[in-house]
């Protein structure tokens, strides 16, 4: 189908879309990674409607660094750090998607926006009691960022943020609309700015939502048809860094439970993806898949990547 009608489509970008494994992660290094999937994007916006989420991991990392060193400047709170990175990531997408659909001479004709988004959490969440997910630099003994928990790692202590479930996207509603009107929406980035609810408003909570888990909730919310994670890998393997390592061309829902559920999958990385995609999946999603940043379209095209198959 033409001019953006068509299934919708949300590919989750891991944070490698920005940064790869051994890179200092400079602007002109992140420019550079976009290209990668918004090239193909670009491309698959004649197909169908789009939905961009993206990671914020190393960007929100470097913010909080940036909090400890300067004195006379009272420090950020973490929901606003990820204000910030939705903002300056929403930034370079729409930038370089603009570019790369100028390329294909569509530039006039498509439509894109990046929003803020918020993501409901549970004050009560287990998580909060028990924070666990490090975040930011190691700090050396004597910067130990307290009174915030930390974590005793290697080399000093790192600040540690509870990880809770995302319950609803508080934009939905905006997103939906936004898509039906064929814009391709930016959004969810970092899995959204985490807050609780206060009677009748929201109050922001210092914690990282994982954003495949949210983009998953934000697909099932808007009514997405494919979801696609693209992250530094071909997909899911079996027997993952090990010389029995056997990536997976399909994976039936059934068997992914049951390896989730044995712990064959990492948890805070694969874990949360293939958990967002079996979810998405029961609850009604047509297509979930797993697959490298490079091979977006060719993942679609059930050439590459992982696929979750239903049972039966
Ligand atoms: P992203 O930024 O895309 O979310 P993550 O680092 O969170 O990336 O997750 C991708 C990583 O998951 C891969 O780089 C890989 O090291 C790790 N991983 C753990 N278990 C598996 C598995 N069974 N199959 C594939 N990758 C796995
Ligand atoms: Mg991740």
């Amino acid at each position: 189908m033409k001019d953006g009608r068509g299934e919708i489509l949300l590919v989750a970008l891991g944070g490698n879309a920005l940064i790869r494994k051994g890179q200092v992660g400079t602007i002109e290094e992140q420019f550079q990674n976009l290209k990668i999937p918004l090239a193909q994007i670009a491309r698959l916006s004649d197909n169908y409607r789009i939905i961009i989420t993206h990671g914020n991991g190393p960007q929100v990392g470097n913010l909080l660094l940036q909090q400890e060193c300067c004195k006379e400047v009272p420090r950020l709170p973490l929901e606003i750090l990820v204000a910030q990175t939705q903002g300056q990531i929403g930034y370079m997408i729409e930038s370089t998607l603009d570019t790369e659909l100028m390329k294909l001479g569509k530039d006039e004709k498509k439509l894109f926006v990046s929003l803020i988004s918020y993501v409901v959490v549970d004050p009560n969440d287990p998580s909060f009691r028990n924070p666990t997910k490090p975040i930011g630099p190691v700090y050396p003994p004597e910067m130990a960022p307290f009174p915030f928990p930390v974590v005793k790692t290697r080399g000093g202590y790192r600040r540690v943020v509870a990880s809770p479930r995302p319950i609803t996207i508080v934009e939905k509603r905006e997103i939906k609309k936004l898509v039906e009107m064929g814009f391709i929406v930016i959004c969810c980035g970092g899995g959204g700015i985490p807050v609780v609810r206060e009677g009748r408003g929201f109050c922001g909570v210092d914690a990282v939502i994982d954003k495949d888990l949210a983009s998953a909730r934000l697909g099932m919310e808007v009514g997405v048809e494919i979801f696609l994670i693209a992250t530094d890998v071909p997909g899911v393997a079996l027997h993952f860094g090990t010389p029995r390592e056997e990536f997976l061309k399909v994976i039936k829902v059934s068997e992914a439970m049951s390896l989730l559920a044995q712990g064959h999958f990492e948890s805070g990385s694969m874990a949360p993806k293939v958990e967002a995609c079996l979810e998405f999946l029961s609850w009604g999603g047509k297509r979930a898949i797993i697959c490298s940043v490079e091979e977006i379209e060719s993942a679609l095209e059930g050439k590459a990547g992982t696929e979750f198959l239903r049972d039966g």
